[in-house]
């Protein structure tokens, strides 16, 4: 399935906040989108009228803004967004409840909450490139979609790689409540579907549903 592989700052800037899309520089000052950036603050939409540019504060805006933001956080294209938006109201319970539940049980998604990848573009990477397990198999699909119960690990030469060890060392990222960790970090369990309180997305998801069901 395709992907976005164009510079990916310039998407923090066009929601005007930190989406966290390239792992360690997001935690850093060379952030443009911080406001104590140590590079030139561009906390403004890209573009050569982006500083010009006024924000119309439509209803319709507000609710693009919205989803687009939710898309770009977890790395999806639009119609696997769309797609994905289907199923979660076609299914019983909240609509936006469902979506958002639907993300966070996505295979790259899970493997950074392990704390895995810096950000969710190289959890990505290290699903697609095999180094991920569900269940003991090795699944190469980051869309897969895990279920309570699963077990998902890092494969027994990729623990010692590099990246994958500095990234636990140094981001030291909280696993959620929803996840069961192994002693050593390389292996989750799927405890429950994770609730709302327990997604730290500041994503407004009512929104989200009200623009696509316009
Ligand atoms: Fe977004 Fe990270 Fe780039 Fe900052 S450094 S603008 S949070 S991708």
């Amino acid at each position: 399935m395709a992907r976005y592989t164009g510079p990916v700052c310039r998407l923090c800037r066009r929601e005007r906040t930190k989406l966290y899309l390239k792992g360690e520089r997001c935690l850093s000052l060379k952030c443009p989108v911080s406001e104590n950036s140590d590079r030139q603050a561009r906390a403004y939409p890209p573009g050569m009228h982006g500083r010009d540019r006024q924000r119309q504060g439509s209803e319709y805006l507000v609710q693009l803004r919205e989803k687009q933001k939710a898309r770009r956080t977890y790395g999806l294209l639009e119609k696997q967004f769309r797609n994905l938006y289907e199923e979660a109201n076609r299914r019983p319970g909240v609509t936006g409840t469902n979506l958002l539940q639907f993300l966070e049980l996505r295979l790259d998604n899970v493997a950074y909450r392990a704390g895995w990848g810096a950000s969710r573009a190289q959890a990505r990477q290290l699903v697609r490139h095999g180094h991920v397990t569900v269940n003991g198999k090795r699944v190469t699909i980051p869309s897969f979609r895990v279920r309570p119960g699963d077990a998902v690990s890092l494969k027994g030469a990729t623990r010692d790689n590099f990246n994958v060890r500095r990234n636990r060392d140094v981001l030291d990222r909280s696993v959620p409540g929803w996840l069961e960790t192994s002693e050593d970090g390389f292996a989750v369990a799927i405890r429950i579907v994770p609730q709302r309180e327990q997604i730290d997305e500041s994503i407004r998801e009512q929104l989200i549903v009200e623009l696509y069901s316009k």
